[in-house]
């Protein structure tokens, strides 16, 4: 019973949440960053910044 295979989900980058119900996308203006963002921050249209160039989004 070792079954270690990861995480099912991802870090949302609005809230921090572990979620495994995500949507993932890169960042539209440096298209360089993955974004990821929870069902939650979807519905409650919670802003994201990107890491690398610091853009804010819906
Ligand atoms: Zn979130
Ligand atoms: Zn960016």
């Amino acid at each position: 019973m070792a079954s270690a295979s990861g995480m099912p989900g991802k870090i949302c980058s609005s809230s921090g949440n572990l979620t495994n119900q995500y949507v993932e996308f890169s960042c539209p203006k440096c298209n360089d960053s993955n974004i990821i963002r929870c069902d939650e921050c979807r519905k409650t249209y919670t802003r994201y910044r990107c890491s690398k160039c610091g853009f804010e989004g819906p």
